[in-house]
């Protein structure tokens, strides 16, 4: 099939998250046809996954079908489907049912995904947290280990199914740690009749020698006082070097746990291989200032999959907010290069990093001005609900978020699949 028959230039636009929809938004008045393709048929605000993950919010408050978000904007086309490859000198991308996209211009945003540095065998029993698919498996396997314990005769077999370990100590991983000791804390208080969800260990791993490295050491030190205020485990500077179905090794202990999480690494998404251009360590592709790929002028990367330096040499974080000044950088060079213009080299505007820690607080670097407590909660609040896309979300997450900050209730405490075998259910890959 070819798309590059049209009288327009044709954009191929791969996947839709926030460096892919923030650049085709862009571009709504440009004379191109674009076609925006995306294995999922909805944008995904991944910074509240957690919150599906633990039950606070469902699948529908933080995703929204692009093709619904895209709906007025006539120069484009949505397409659901997977690229596997692209031949960026013929200028064709090959889709997992053999489909083959012609494209003039191509923006390449397929992201990241999970990393188990060398170990995907951890895959099976340390889940990771990327997609609305891996929240609500990951919400099941919470919300099952609880149920396991409350069935179990057995001493050691319940503590293993009340022992809960996240690896990582990242944004994500303090924000599944706190959530996870209140719902075990408070949630679920008076709900079983065998056994003191409280008691429930719940421990955050982290390699490095403190939590939210990417943090001042002071907010820092503030959210692992938070944590352990909460009742979390927070153990710093010991790698895990094994995890089976079982439970996980840190350092010389093995420590029986059912339900392992992992926020640990990503690794870029492996379709920046077939552009055929050496890549960094991480997978991620060395982008030129405009974001477009050296010797391949029409193709450009953004968002997480692109290798980008601040002008101090250090690297343009893996972000939201990267990806969608990326995004627009990209639709500001595609528009200059119609005019026969050079577009400006693209500086990453960054400001600041927000995570939260429980039901109650957070913290708030924002260079030079720092938050942390509630105050820094409802900065947070603030900000994640005014970056929602779609009114009704937005409407949805306040009023969950108001009743579970004053009952400590989770909405979506919903167990899909029922009871299942009696084992956890393996994760999609
Ligand atoms: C759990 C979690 C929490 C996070 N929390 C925060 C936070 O609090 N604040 C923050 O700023 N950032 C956060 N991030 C990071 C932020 O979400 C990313 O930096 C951002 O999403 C990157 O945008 P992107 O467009 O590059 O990729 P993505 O948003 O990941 O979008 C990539 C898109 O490409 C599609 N795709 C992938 N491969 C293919 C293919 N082969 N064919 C077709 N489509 C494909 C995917 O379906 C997806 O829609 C978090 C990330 C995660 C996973």
């Amino acid at each position: 099939m070819s798309d590059r028959t049209g009288p327009l230039p044709h954009l191929l636009v791969i996947g839709g998250g926030f460096a892919g929809l923030w650049a085709t938004r862009a571009l709504a008045k440009a004379p191109l046809r674009i076609t925006l393709l995306d294995r999922s048929n909805h944008h995904l605000f991944q910074p509240l996954l957690y919150q599906v993950a633990t039950a606070g919010l469902s699948a529908p408050d933080i995703a929204a079908p692009l093709r619904h978000i895209l709906r007025r904007q006539r120069n484009v086309e949505v397409r659901l489907g997977e690229a596997t490859a692209i031949d960026a000198t013929r200028r064709q991308a090959t889709l997992a049912d053999g489909a083959v996209l012609d494209f003039d211009y191509l923006l390449l945003a397929s992201g990241a995904t999970h990393a188990y540095f060398g170990n995907d065998h951890w895959a099976a029993h340390a889940p990771g947290l990327k997609s609305l698919d891996d929240a609500l498996d990951l919400r099941r396997r919470l919300l099952l280990a609880f149920e396991r314990a409350e069935a179990c005769t057995d001493p050691a077999e319940r503590a293993a199914w009340l022992s809960f370990a996240i690896v990582g100590g990242g944004p994500t991983g303090v924000e599944l740690a706190g959530t996870l000791a209140e719902i075990a804390r408070h949630t679920l208080r008076d709900e079983f009749r065998h056994i003191d969800p409280a008691s429930a260990r719940v421990r955050l791993v982290e390699a490095g020698p403190r939590v939210l490295a990417s943090f001042p050491e002071a907010l820092s030190e503030k959210a692992r006082r938070q944590l352990e205020r909460l009742g979390v485990e927070v153990s710093t500077g010991v790698p895990v070097t094994a995890i089976d179905a079982g439970g996980y090794r840190l350092g010389e202990d093995y420590v029986a746990a059912r339900t392992v999480v992992w926020a640990a690494g990503v690794a870029a998404s492996p379709l920046a291989h077939s552009l055929g251009v050496p890549l960094d360590l991480a997978g991620r592709v060395p982008v030129e200032p405009d974001l477009s790929v050296a010797r391949l002028p029409h193709v450009f990367v953004a968002g997480d999959l692109a290798a980008v330096k601040r002008a101090d040499g250090s690297p343009v974080p893996g972000v939201a907010p990267a990806a969608k000044q990326m995004g627009r950088h990209v639709a500001a060079a595609i528009r200059a290069r119609l005019r026969g213009a050079v577009a400006r080299p693209f500086r990453y505007r960054d400001f600041g990093n927000l995570a939260t820690i429980g039901r109650m607080a957070a913290v708030v670097d924002l260079h030079g001005f720092q938050l942390w407590g509630l105050l820094a909660l409802w900065f947070w609040l603030a900000a994640h609900v005014f970056f929602l896309i779609g009114f009704r979300n937005r409407l949805v997450v306040l009023l969950n978020w108001a009743w579970a900050y004053w009952s400590y209730q989770r909405a979506a405490r919903i167990i899909l699949g029922g009871a299942g075998s009696g084992e956890q259910r393996p994760t999609r890959g």
